[in-house]
């Protein structure tokens, strides 16, 4: 990237073909609130974030057991979304659905979720360690009504 003039290139009086430019925020040092912990952390972050913006960016960086929990549910979480990406279709609202019973589930929200789709039910639960679980059971159905 060449730059014809060194000066004033971050000015805002200057931003006509340095638009892109201004838009990304530089990084310094900041610093923000572990949320599980409460510790003060310093980190290298984007300038111009909010107070919230910077204390979620310090319990990412934690290393406080709350802390660990929280990323290994993250990661958990987000093998469990991958696993759904792949099962179910993203264009009827499947996918969604079981997005959001995984999120619910996971939170606690919700015990559990029981979706049906044709002849499987998948079952969205979590086990006694917390582990998200999805039981899908298929079932030829055999009903018979006098
Ligand atoms: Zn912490």
């Amino acid at each position: 990237m060449a730059k014809k003039n060194n000066e004033n290139i971050n000015n805002e009086e200057n931003n006509q073909d340095g638009l892109n430019e201004i838009v990304l925020s530089e990084t310094s040092g900041h610093s923000g609130i572990c949320k599980y912990c409460n510790q003060v952390q310093l980190f290298e972050a984007p300038d111009g974030l909010s107070d919230l913006a910077y204390n979620d960016i310090a319990s990412d960086k934690c290393d406080c057991a709350g802390a660990k929990a929280a990323r290994k549910k993250k990661e958990r979480f987000k093998a469990a979304g991958l696993w759904a990406k792949d099962k179910f279709s993203q264009d009827d609202g499947q996918l969604q659905l079981v997005l959001c019973s995984i999120n619910a589930t996971f939170n606690g929200d919700v015990d559990a979720v029981s979706i049906k789709i044709g002849k499987h039910t998948h079952k969205v639960d979590t086990d006694k360690d917390g582990m998200i679980r999805i039981k899908t059971t298929f079932r030829e159905s055999n009903e018979e009504k006098f």
